[in-house]
């Protein structure tokens, strides 16, 4: 990795930075585009609330499974806000395409009003020319109005 970075940087020195900038500012306009898009299925996706008027608190532990270990956290679900779309993004920042919908898992666990429900989800992204291989597993914990 290291050696890839010094080459790449020796590389654009020796022929100038113009392509760099090139392809930097298209990846970043592909991002933005990205994010763009995340956020209008995030606008058209119903809210939690009006779906699932029963459920009062929702959060998800998350373990994402990387090379060398794994990084843990919590994903606090905020009924009254909450889209109907649950996609945990890939921890890898050179992934593209990647990350997990787990929206009908979730929804499958609330419709059946579990306490709490687990599963997994491989990332289907792709890192340069490879294919992303982190994977994540999460546990929902869920309260619902009796
Ligand atoms: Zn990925």
């Amino acid at each position: 990795m290291r050696r890839r970075k010094s080459h790449g940087l020796f590389t654009n020195l020796r022929t100038g930075s113009g392509s760099l900038l090139y392809n930097n500012s298209g990846k970043s306009r592909a991002a933005a585009q990205r994010s763009r898009d995340r956020r209008k299925a995030e606008d058209d996706a119903p809210r939690l609330i009006d779906v699932l008027p029963g459920l009062r608190s929702a959060k998800l532990a998350v373990t994402e499974l990387v090379a060398n270990g794994a990084t843990k956290y919590i994903k606090h679900i905020v009924v009254a806000r909450s889209p109907v779309l649950f996609i945990i993004p890939c921890g890898d920042p050179v992934c593209q395409d990647g990350g997990h919908d787990i929206t009908s898992e979730l929804m499958s666990a609330f419709r059946k009003r579990l306490a709490t429900a687990s599963g997994e989800s491989a990332c289907s992204g792709t890192t340069g020319t490879a294919e992303c291989r982190r994977s994540i597993q999460y546990t929902l914990t869920a309260e619902y109005a009796s």
